[in-house]
């Protein structure tokens, strides 16, 4: 494509922003995402080549994870903190890495308030987060002085590491929010009490930064802007505390929505696509420095038309650049389609993050392990076969054409495997992406693709390759049940492909992921706008009429089926789903009153209906179908035939074990085994 034809797709996306004294080359922002690597053992040297990808990869401003100005607003107690001249070193690796390329790079900093996981923990008042087991201890007006003050030398101990500008975390229920929401700061001094007062914190912090970084350096504020809880700010405090942050001197202003603790999904898949802009949008008129808008974002094409609308200056993304490093370039280039979607599954980063692991990305576990898995060449190349293009086959399929070697992979249908189930369910759809990313990539690395093809051992048997990778996936499993032949009962894969005949009554067998799934997928109403039914659903009203931006009163909406999700196990339903997204699924089927039942039986299926015994007491669910969602089991026979004649075989995914497989281990597995070939 010559130069001429570049940017037309997203003019607004690639139009530079002139910040008076700075230009950004477009209108992205890598958003604040934290990795693990910041407290690791030589993290910043892996830190470094992370964000140098990105930078290559065309993206205009990094904001880096969040750091502490001090010892008590540390999230954890071995989080990072930046207060001393001598831990600039190590932030210098990551500056430079950045300014290799046209990016500028920010510093976040964070103070976790009463969200710090650890005793020292303090806040405005000494009140106890729901979401953390310490109770914070109040801070006195000398301390408040001092932590602003701390604020300060860190953004200038920034400065002196070479960053462009820094991000003062206002948001998310931090610190400083602790400071504005009146349920969080009951003060009685010169920082509580009245609106003016709750907001002296964070407007001391910028005049602060201001003073002791001069002009010349980005201040970005993370104002929050919709905190969805009853004793948020009012529209009419968010501008006041706007233009009052615009009148202390920061340069821009990034959107925050929601404080960790309330229970309304805010970057969820189930979250519509930029369902916060329209916030961002309301602030405009107030406000003359740019404006950044940011929450469930993941395209270029959702970004250019929040940006052609108006509702923000530029938009933010934080794990769509984990899933692409290259999004930007190939977003100038036109090139849409072979961007690796970001699905926001969360299971390969905040998932991580809050177990304390590295953070990766599930479609992209290169993502935080560049330096242990570099994009170079194997330095042989290989004939590999790969039988079974599943999430698993399709990322080994990939990095193994990436690295150099000769692949040809087989499916049995038209590539997915399991993912094209995922996408089936009502706010999963996006996971269709990651197919596609991986159909457009293999065909471009001239991979010799054989759809609809189902291998049998004849076709192996004597076929020279270096390595037969089985990514064959898994059946689903049928447990003996009396009656499981009975013609009311399917299973899952059955159920999701056929959702238009399953009638009124449904009981799940089965509470893991996909029992949450078909339960999901079988309340949700169809041909319904999913996006207005959201925001109604979850209480947000966008004509924001009351504090926090929530509606006055949430009606749950009834499912219309009779929905009995079912486990043996005696214990909550869903305990062990991922600790994100958990919540949003278990809550989603309680508003739609799914009847969830623990400590189950199963006696028998016949005409009647499904007889159980719950509690000891004996019942008969009276339902039109009974799915099976009790697990799978590995397909792993030609497998077993072909090592058994010798042939390099090699097996990963739900072929190798099918037991609490999930998709973010199988795709890491695919690679792991495309560098070791
Ligand atoms: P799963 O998580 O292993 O759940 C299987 C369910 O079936 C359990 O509730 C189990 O509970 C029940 N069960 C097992 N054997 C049974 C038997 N013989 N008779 C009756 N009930 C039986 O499997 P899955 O739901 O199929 O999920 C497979 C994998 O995909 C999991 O790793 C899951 O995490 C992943 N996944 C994730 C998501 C997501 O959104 N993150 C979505 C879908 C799938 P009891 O034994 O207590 O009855």
């Amino acid at each position: 494509m010559d130069k001429g034809t570049l940017n037309t797709t997203f003019p607004c996306l690639m139009q530079p922003l002139d910040l008076g004294f700075t230009v950004l080359n477009n209108r992205t922002i890598m958003g604040s995402m934290h990795t693990g690597l910041e407290e690791r053992w030589n993290g910043f040297n892996k830190l470094a080549k992370f964000y140098e990808e990105r930078a290559e990869g065309g993206v205009a401003l990094i904001v880096t994870g969040g750091i502490s100005p001090t010892f008590s607003g540390r999230l954890s107690l071995f989080s990072s903190q930046l207060s001393s001249f001598f831990q600039i070193f190590k932030h210098r690796k990551v500056v430079r890495a950045v300014h290799a390329y046209d990016t500028k790079i920010c510093l976040q900093i964070l103070h976790a308030g009463r969200y710090a996981y650890h005793p020292f923990a303090v806040a405005p008042s000494p009140i106890q987060s729901p979401i953390s087991p310490f109770a914070p201890k109040a801070l006195t007006d000398k301390k408040i002085k001092k932590i602003v003050g701390a604020f300060a030398r860190t953004a200038k101990l920034a400065k002196r590491a070479g960053y462009d500008g820094v991000e003062v975390m206002g948001s998310e229920g931090y610190l400083i929010n602790q400071f504005v929401c009146s349920n969080t700061n009951q003060r009685d001094d010169e920082w509580g009490g009245c609106f003016e007062n709750r907001i002296r914190f964070s407007i001391e912090i910028i005049r602060a930064i201001r003073r002791v970084v001069g002009t010349d350096f980005i201040i970005i504020y993370r104002l929050s802007m919709l905190d969805l809880q009853a004793e948020g700010s009012s529209w009419s405090e968010i501008v006041q505390h706007a233009k009052a942050i615009e009148r202390a001197g920061a340069t821009m202003i990034n959107t925050g929505i929601g404080w960790h603790e309330v229970r309304i999904p805010t970057i969820a898949s189930v979250v519509p696509d930029a369902a916060f802009s329209w916030v961002t949008k309301k602030l405009k008129q107030s406000i003359t420095i740019p404006l950044i808008t940011s929450n469930r974002i993941n395209s270029p094409e959702i970004a250019e038309n929040c940006l052609q609308k108006g509702d923000a200056d530029l938009v933010s993304m934080a794990r769509p650049f984990l899933a692409d490093s290259q999004f930007v370039n190939k977003a100038k280039r036109n090139q849409s389609l072979m961007i690796n979607k970001c699905i926001a599954c969360n299971q390969g980063c905040l998932d991580r993050v809050f177990k304390q692991q590295r953070a990766t990305c599930m479609v992209n576990p290169r993502a935080a392990y560049e330096t242990e898995y570099p994009e170079n060449k194997a330095q042989t190349q290989k004939t590999v076969v790969i039988v079974g293009l599943g999430v698993a086959g399709l990322s080994c399929a990939y990095y193994a054409a990436k690295r150099g070697h000769h692949v040809i992979a087989y499916d049995a249908a038209n590539l997915g495997g399991q993912f094209n189930l995922a996408a089936k369910i009502p706010g999963k759809e996006i996971y269709a992406q990651t197919i596609r990313y991986f159909d457009a990539q293999l065909s471009s690395l001239g991979v010799d693709l054989r759809r609809n093809h189902k291998v049998v051992f004849e076709d192996l048997r004597d076929i020279y390759a270096d390595a037969i990778v089985f990514a064959t996936g898994v059946t689903p499993r049928r447990p003996s049940i009396p009656g499981i032949e009975h013609f009311s009962v399917m299973d899952y894969e059955t159920a999701i492909n056929n959702k238009s005949e399953i009638k009124d009554r449904v009981a799940i067998i089965g509470a893991g992921g996909i029992g949450f799934d078909v339960a999901e997928m079988l309340i949700e109403p169809d041909a319904e706008d999913y996006t207005s039914r959201w925001y109604a659903k979850w209480g947000i009203d966008i004509q924001y009429r009351n504090r926090g931006g929530l509606l006055a009163e949430v009606v749950d909406h009834k499912s219309a089926r009779t929905v009995y999700l079912l486990q043996r196990k005696d214990e909550k339903l869903g305990k062990n789903l991922a600790r994100t997204t958990g919540w949003i699924r278990r809550l989603t089927l309680r508003k739609a009153g799914v009847k969830m039942l623990s400590g189950i039986s199963y006696e028998k299926i016949d005409d009647f209906g499904l007889h159980i015994v719950h509690q000891g007491v004996q019942k008969t669910l009276a339902v039109d179908h009974v799915i099976i969602c009790t697990g799978q089991q590995s397909e792993n026979d030609l497998y077993e035939q072909l090592r058994a004649i010798g042939q390099p075989v090699k097996i990963i995914g739900g072929a190798k074990k099918a037991a609490e497989l999930d998709a973010e281990t199988a795709i890491r597995e695919g690679m792991k085994l495309a560098y070791k070939l």
